[in-house]
C-alpha cells in the first residue's frame, strides 16, 4: 500500500492522517529522519513556519527533506508547509527548503480576515472545494515550471511543480478529501515511476 508521511514536529498533524486514510493510503507520522525511508510521499502540515523551521534544524531534517524531494518523492505543503517549500519569502533573506520556484508572503490576508472559508475552483481537483484559510500565506509569483491550480481574489492559493504540490489553505480540516486524494494519486504515480 502507498504510504504517505506527515511531518510530525508541529501543527495540524492528526487531521492530515485522517484525510490520508480517507483517501485510501496508509499514513505515518514522521518524527525522525530515518522514517523518511519508509514513505512514498510527505505532507508538510500547517502550523507556524518559523517554529517548524526551528524544529527541522533541531532534529536534523533540513537536508534529508531536501534530498527526499530531489529524489523525486512527492511533497505536499499546506499553509505553513507551503512557506517551507517556497524558494523566496517576502521580507526574508533566506527560504527554508526552497524546493518550489515561487515567492510567498506570510499572513497575507491581513488581520481582519485571519480565518475564513470559501469555495474554490482547483484545476484538476474540484469546482467547489471547501477551503479553510487560517492566517494564510499566498503565492505572489511563480516561475515558468509552476502550474497555478487555484486563485482567490487574484492571489495564487494552490500550485504544482512536478511532484511538488502546495495550498495556502488547509485541505484536511473538512470532510472534503479531494485535494488529499489528488496528492495520493501523485504519490502512487511517482512510486510506480521510481520503481521502474
Ligand atoms: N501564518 C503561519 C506561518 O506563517 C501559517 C499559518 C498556518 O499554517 N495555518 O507560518
Amino acid at each position: 500500500m502507498t504510504k504517505v508521511g506527515v511531518l510530525g514536529l508541529q501543527g495540524a498533524v492528526r487531521e492530515h492522517v485522517r484525510s490520508i486514510e480517507a483517501s485510501g493510503a496508509e499514513a505515518l507520522v514522521v518524527k525522525k529522519v530515518e522514517q523518511l525511508a519508509e514513505i512514498d510521499g510527505l505532507i508538510l502540515p500547517g502550523g507556524e513556519s518559523t517554529t517548524m523551521r526551528r524544529l527541522i534544524n533541531q532534529y536534523g531534517f533540513l537536508s534529508p527533506l531536501q534530498q527526499f524531494g530531489k529524489e523525486g518523492k512527492p511533497i505536499f505543503g499546506t499553509c505553513a508547509g507551503l512557506i517551507l517549500l517556497a524558494n523566496e519569502i517576502a521580507g526574508q533573506d533566506q527560504p527554508h527548503l526552497g524546493l518550489m520556484d515561487m515567492k510567498v508572503e506570510r499572513n497575507a490576508f491581513g488581520r481582519q480576515r485571519e480565518s475564513f472559508e470559501t469555495s474554490l475552483k482547483i484545476t484538476g481537483v474540484a469546482d467547489d472545494f471547501e477551503a479553510v484559510f487560517i492566517r494564510a500565506p499566498y503565492i505572489v509569483s511563480v516561475g515558468d515550471e509552476v502550474e497555478v491550480l487555484a486563485t482567490y481574489q487574484d492571489a495564487i492559493v494552490s500550485a504544482k511543480q512536478g511532484h511538488f504540490l502546495c495550498s495556502a489553505f488547509h485541505p484536511e480540516l473538512t470532510n472534503d478529501h479531494r485535494l488529499t486524494q489528488f496528492f495520493v494519486k501523485m504519490v502512487e504515480e511517482a512510486k510506480k515511476e521510481l520503481a521502474l
